[in-house]
């Protein structure tokens, strides 16, 4: 006797599947390039030095584990604020800001589309074709339709008139969600000088602009650059939500921390979305986990502590920038072409990079070679390291033989 044998299996998650595959290969020599997280030129993950120092003085001073408020832990919101819209503008803006702690990149969109959906039930909400594929999901599941889409992956580039094209259609009130840098998963980003064209079009439009910020310093190896997209929307005037994650860039995967950044046009309003941000916070899960906000605000805090995080953090992305000349170089060493040229591996930022690849020669490549990859062709960079990239980019020309374009 059960009451849950009409419920089906649910579709697994397409990466933590191929981590599955990757896990049960016996090959030594098998190569991981789905899931997104850093790994250093041995192909171990990495723990921060600044973060472990972190983590040190935290237990020297005996931090401790009481319930958070509701909105989190004060100085890691401050913290988070002034790093995503730098100290000067933060300044500005903090009375009509509304910051709040949340479970990572993930809670942070899951809580504001809970909100969304309570306070513009009608507004319809906008992600790039192709996007991260929790953002489909979470809208999904809290606005109870899916989500809309527009252009974005064109010729080895961003189909920025695409793009354009498809947000002009869209009904005044719809929020956009845009990846400020670093656009997972195709590596391509908005060229700087188109980003004006965008905020003029959701200007006319009265589109609200949804900042998914997954990747600050990951793209450039500079923070401000990073977050300078977000930074010239807010100074344009607009009213904007911002998500906020340290997974990547302070590597806190696990401990699940970031932040909800609400800016609103007026200060007289913030105090009103502070309370109804905090009540649906607390109807989800109460409080946010102390130990990653404690890590994240004390290397932020302790000056020493953020200079060592950001040559960590730069050496991060300079690791990966370098594997994709490595790349380019060793496809070119094995006589690979991809269509259209192998030039976009290295136009191309951040973590991930869309190859071309088709399916089936990434099938080919998972069973004959051990290379695991997602079946759209995008691979993490961070899984390649000067010991195994020139055997991927072998592959790469085999699995082409084998499959042709
Ligand atoms: N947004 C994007 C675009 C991402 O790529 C990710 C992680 O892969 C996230 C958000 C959220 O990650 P987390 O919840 O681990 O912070």
């Amino acid at each position: 006797e059960t009451m849950f044998s009409n419920i089906s299996v649910a579709p697994p998650d397409k990466i933590l599947k191929l981590n599955g595959f990757f896990k049960a290969d016996p090959n030594p020599d098998k190569i991981n390039l789905g899931v997104g997280a850093y790994r250093d030129a041995n192909g171990k993950n990495y723990l921060l030095p600044s973060v472990r120092r972190a983590e040190q003085m935290i237990y020297d001073q005996q931090f401790p584990k009481e319930y958070l408020p509701i909105d989190g832990y004060a100085p890691f919101n401050e913290a988070a604020a002034r790093l995503i819209f730098g100290k000067e503008l933060h300044n500005e803006i903090k009375e009509r800001t509304v910051t709040v702690q949340e479970l990572s990149g993930t809670g942070s969109l899951r809580v504001a589309f809970e909100f969304i959906h309570t306070f513009f039930p009608d507004a319809e909400v906008y992600i790039p074709s192709p996007t991260w594929a929790n953002h489909a999901a979470i809208v999904k599941k809290t606005t109870l339709r899916a989500a809309r889409t527009y252009r974005y992956l064109g010729n080895r580039a961003v189909d920025t008139e695409g793009m354009l094209e498809d947000l002009r259609a869209a009904p005044a009130g719809s929020i956009i969600l845009l990846h400020p840098c670093a656009h997972n998963p195709t590596g391509y980003d908005i060229p700087d000088d188109q980003w004006g064209r965008v905020f003029d079009v959701l200007e006319q439009g009265k589109l609200i602009p949804y900042f998914d910020s997954a990747y600050q310093g990951y793209a450039s190896g500079d923070l401000d650059r990073d977050a300078h997209v977000i930074r010239d929307a807010v100074k344009r005037g607009f009213e904007v939500f911002v998500s906020q994650s340290f997974a990547k860039n302070m590597g806190l995967y696990a401990e699940r921390a970031g932040a909800l950044h609400i800016v609103c046009g007026v200060p007289q309003v913030a105090e009103a979305v502070r309370t109804q941000i905090k009540s649906t916070i607390r109807a989800m899960h109460s409080s946010s986990p102390c130990h990653g906000a404690y890590l994240a605000a004390t290397v932020l805090n302790t000056p020493e502590l953020r200079a060592q995080w950001e040559v960590e953090l730069k050496a991060m992305a300079a690791r990966i920038q370098e594997m994709r000349q490595a790349l380019v170089d060793a496809l070119e060493k094995h006589g690979v072409v991809l269509p259209g040229g192998n030039d976009h591996i290295t136009r191309q930022v951040g973590m991930f990079s869309f190859t071309g690849l088709t399916p089936d020669q990434v099938l080919y490549l998972r069973d004959n070679c051990s290379i695991y990859m997602l079946e759209n062709g995008r691979i993490s960079m961070a899984g390649l390291n000067p010991s195994n990239v020139d055997r991927f980019a072998g592959f790469v020309a085999e699995a082409i033989k084998a499959k042709p374009f």
